[in-house]
């Protein structure tokens, strides 16, 4: 086999040499190698460390390491946002070895050693309360009391109240946690139909604290802190008001950056999503989602011009398709299938030439594609001899107000007289006219004001 040369995976953020180099995917039962699972988007490989954490909090987990069958979780190490896969339990029976020297529960008990709950992390939950305090619709404020679950777990949150109908936890985060306990305190609230807010004393937008990566990039990029200054905005508003930070994607010349921004929000000013577990003032996905939309409309907007220009040109040229023709209308294949739409091998193949020229005639209101002399001459020609088209034609008079240029070019009355013949016909849904339905896919792309009409043949009974 030839080596996997894919430039994605040299920029993965899998550490060197992971001792777990591939994954088993428990649903498609494929393994994956661990720089393609993490992939090289910090944002995303933190929200996959959640998923993998929420999963084993779930007990249903969704990776395991091909060799021993055991779970794995991702695990960020600290210098340089790098990550590997370690083994949920490490007993000896795998090759693999991914836990360092220290235990999880060493760990803690240092830290506890160190720093019992501090001065800060009191003062913190009084700032929570009272601010909570200010906003008469938070009934039940409790600090430090116990939240029991439904299914006889239970949790102790810093601080806890009902909003509305919402019970909401407060935790209050002022060192590293583990993202094991993130996820399953979020799942734990989830299933409460609570909702948990992390609250933060203090912002690192240099991006090394990882609780807070972590809290971040599953919040919708919207973290929250608490502080005296909030405490006053609280009172002073007589609501429960936070500090939020967040990005924004911004336009920076050519390109578009990540700016933070931070604002005193209300509680009023914020969007809850509690099916994810999300609480957030400035909404990035949907900002991110809008900037994608914005930028699709605009391409088929180009591209939509493109198409018309050189039909355009081509009709004025009197379309002998020559060699060099074929050039441009092939680079519009290759755009149009970009879009899911197929064009015909040649320009106006597949009997596309009629149609195009008229909708585009009707467009303009001009003659194109044709030696007529008079407009009215493309309508009859189209009501004589390409009835399968007139439907669409029609659609296309009426979008861009060439009825009335038609009647007045009538002096013989002979339009009308069409008229009063195929109207009824068309109708009843005559198969007669019933419209060619192979192009509606580009006409809708390219006449967009008709789209929606295309296929609304026969017209509800029009009198
Ligand atoms: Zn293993």
């Amino acid at each position: 086999m030839p080596y996997p040369f894919d430039m994605s995976e040299w920029q993965s953020l899998v550490v060197e040499n992971p001792e777990i180099p591939e994954i088993l995917d428990m649903d498609s039962g494929e393994t994956i190698g661990a720089a393609k699972a993490i992939g090289n988007d910090y944002s995303k490989a933190i929200q996959f460390r959640m998923e993998l954490r929420t999963a084993i909090a779930r007990e249903k987990p969704k990776f395991l390491c091909p060799i021993c069958q055991v779970p794995v979780y991702l695990v960020s190490r600290k210098e340089g946002r790098r990550f590997f896969f370690r083994h949920q339990v490490e007993d000896g029976r795998c090759s693999a070895r991914t836990r360092g020297e220290l235990s999880e529960r060493e760990i803690d008990a240092r830290r506890y050693n160190g720093a019992k709950e501090s001065r800060d992390h009191l003062r913190m939950k009084e700032i929570v309360a009272e601010s909570i305090a200010c906003d008469h619709r938070f009934s039940l404020p409790k600090t430090e009391e116990t939240w029991k679950g439904a299914i006889g777990a239970w949790r102790r949150p810093d601080v806890q109240a009902k909003f509305g109908e919402l019970r909401m936890a407060f935790e209050i985060q002022l060192s590293t946690t583990y993202i094991r306990v993130i996820a399953e305190r979020r799942e734990f609230y989830l299933q409460e139909g609570g909702l948990l807010i992390w609250l933060f004393k203090r912002f690192d937008d240099g991006g090394n604290r990882l609780t807070q990566d972590d809290v971040f990039y599953n919040n919708n990029r919207n973290v929250f802190l608490a502080s005296e200054e909030t405490l006053a905005a609280s009172k002073a508003a007589g609501k429960l008001c936070l500090e939020c930070r967040w990005t924004e994607p911004v336009a920076d010349g050519g390109s578009v950056v990540l700016q933070w921004r931070r604002k005193i929000v209300s509680i009023d000013e914020l969007t809850i999503d509690a099916e994810r577990q999300r609480i957030y003032f400035y909404d990035f996905d949907g900002a991110v989602a809008q900037r994608s939309a914005d930028s699709k409309i605009a391409g088929e907007e180009t591209l939509r011009r493109r198409f018309e220009t050189f039909w355009l040109d081509r009709a004025k040229r009197g379309r002998n398709d020559s060699r060099d023709d074929l050039v441009p209308w092939n680079g519009l294949r290759k755009a149009f299938d970009e879009v899911g739409l197929k064009l015909t091998t040649y320009p106006g193949g597949e009997g596309s030439e009629t149609l195009l020229n008229a909708l585009y005639s009707a467009k303009h209101g001009q003659i194109i594609g044709w030696n007529y002399k008079k407009f009215i001459e493309i309508a009859h020609r189209i009501a004589g001899g390409h009835k399968r088209y007139l439907w669409v034609f029609r659609l296309a008079l009426a979008a861009y107000g060439r009825g009335g240029m038609i009647l007045s070019q009538d002096q013989s009355g002979l339009w009308r007289k069409r008229v009063a013949h195929y109207r009824p016909l068309m109708d009843q849904g005559s198969s007669e006219y019933q419209p060619d339905r192979r192009f509606d896919g580009l006409i809708a792309f390219l006449f967009p004001e008709i789209a929606d009409s295309l296929d609304k043949y026969p017209p509800p009974a029009s009198r």
